[in-house]
């Protein structure tokens, strides 16, 4: 598929709906009508979306603020989320991941995971407000091949719909409240965007997740961000670099191959001037790859006097892949270079590593 061209139209809502009724996928509108022909309050169904969404409640039993035959009733007829939790495993930091599966659409089941990350009390990136950050999915699978990421290895199986984005914020709220969300967890979030912003709705309006708590992370389609900044989206934006070099981007971004690294910052500093919101930049470090001083330096060469910024991640070990994290000596080399360029950049090491929680491991695991 050639991600320049824009991707299958999503499934129009109405069919996404009647293949799974639950209470995710059902429009407000719709939960209302049903709600009423049960003998119910318009305010009933209010009650239950704002029990899912602002407290994470996934059980009818739980929601005491209803009447209990109400609860009963919706016990048998209206199931809250659609997806089955197929694992969970929490690591030592408390980080906790979720593999989600998800039924299938047009004969395509989905398996994605969602990691939600509570804030460590030293932590200054941490928010204010002590609660976690989750890492969401948007498709199953990922159709740019990045060879160092675990979710490209598998290719595309579906885009998730509106529905099963939005269950991984609930199920991730259920864990604890949330302070902020990455969208960088597998998949290409502007391929299944229009599913994407409906989500991102929720989260703001009825979850009170502010855009500026929200990062969506992207390999960056000039086109597509050029499309997008005017309707002044609810979330910040992070492009995925990860070398300056055009022949090496076309080996580790290939779904971006034949798109100028300049057209890509263009369009950040576009997306700048549009929004009011400085991007910033991720730079995955592959030992031997791309951390050379001469990176840094060229680095520094292509940011110079834009607004942005730049996160570094030392790469998280995929099994089987033939990379390297570099050495913390090498990572702050690498940043000291940026520094002296005037270039904002923050080291990201991963957490939840030691059991699993690296990108992608749960579902390529149960992959083979
Ligand atoms: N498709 C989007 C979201 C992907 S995941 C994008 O490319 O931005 C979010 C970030 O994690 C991306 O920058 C991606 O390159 C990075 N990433 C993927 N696998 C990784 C790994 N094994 N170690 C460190 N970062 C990784």
């Amino acid at each position: 598929m050639d991600p320049r061209t824009d991707p299958p139209t999503p499934a129009a809502p109405s069919a996404e709906r009647h293949a799974q009724r639950t209470l995710l996928a059902l429009s407000p509108a719709e939960l209302v009508a049903l709600f009423t022909g049960l003998g119910a309050q318009p305010f009933h169904a209010r009650i239950a979306r704002e029990n899912v969404l602002r407290k994470g409640l996934l059980d009818w039993n739980a929601m005491t603020s209803l009447p209990a035959t109400l609860r009963a009733e919706l016990e048998r007829e209206l199931p809250i989320l659609a997806g089955r939790e197929a694992a969970r495993s929490t690591a030592a930091d408390r980080t906790t991941k979720l593999l989600l599966e998800f039924s299938r659409q047009a004969g395509r089941a989905a398996a994605v995971e969602t990691v939600h990350m509570p804030s460590l009390a030293l932590e200054h990136e941490s928010d204010e407000r002590g609660g976690a950050t989750l890492c969401v999915s948007t498709q199953a699978g990922c159709p740019i091949g990045c060879p160092f990421c675990a979710s490209g290895q598998l290719g595309l199986a579906r885009n998730l719909a509106s529905h099963e984005i939005l269950e991984q914020y609930v199920r991730g709220r259920a864990l604890g409240p949330l302070a902020r969300s990455v969208v960088m967890g597998m998949g290409e979030p502007l391929l299944n965007y229009a599913n994407l912003a409906v989500a991102l709705d929720a989260v703001h309006d009825e979850m009170g997740l502010g855009s500026r708590r929200v990062t969506v992370s992207t390999v960056g389609f000039p086109d597509r961000l050029r499309k997008l900044a005017p309707g002044r989206p609810r979330f910040q934006l992070a492009i995925s670099l990860h070398t300056p070099d055009q022949e090496q981007r076309d080996e580790l971004v290939p779904a971006m191959r034949g798109v100028p690294i300049e057209e890509v910052l263009a369009a950040g500093d576009d997306w700048f001037h549009e929004t009011g919101r400085e991007v910033t930049y991720e730079y995955v470090l592959l030992r031997g790859v791309n951390d050379s001083a001469g990176h840094a330096r060229r680095l520094a060469d292509r940011l110079r006097g834009r607004r942005a910024s730049v996160n570094l991640i030392p790469y998280n070990p995929v099994s089987e892949s033939p990379y390297r994290r570099p050495d913390a000596a090498a990572v702050e080399a690498f940043r000291r270079t940026l520094l002296e360029a005037r270039i904002v950049a923050t080291v990201r090491w991963s957490r939840g590593v030691e059991s699993d929680a690296a990108c992608g491991q749960l579902r390529l695991r149960g992959a083979r």
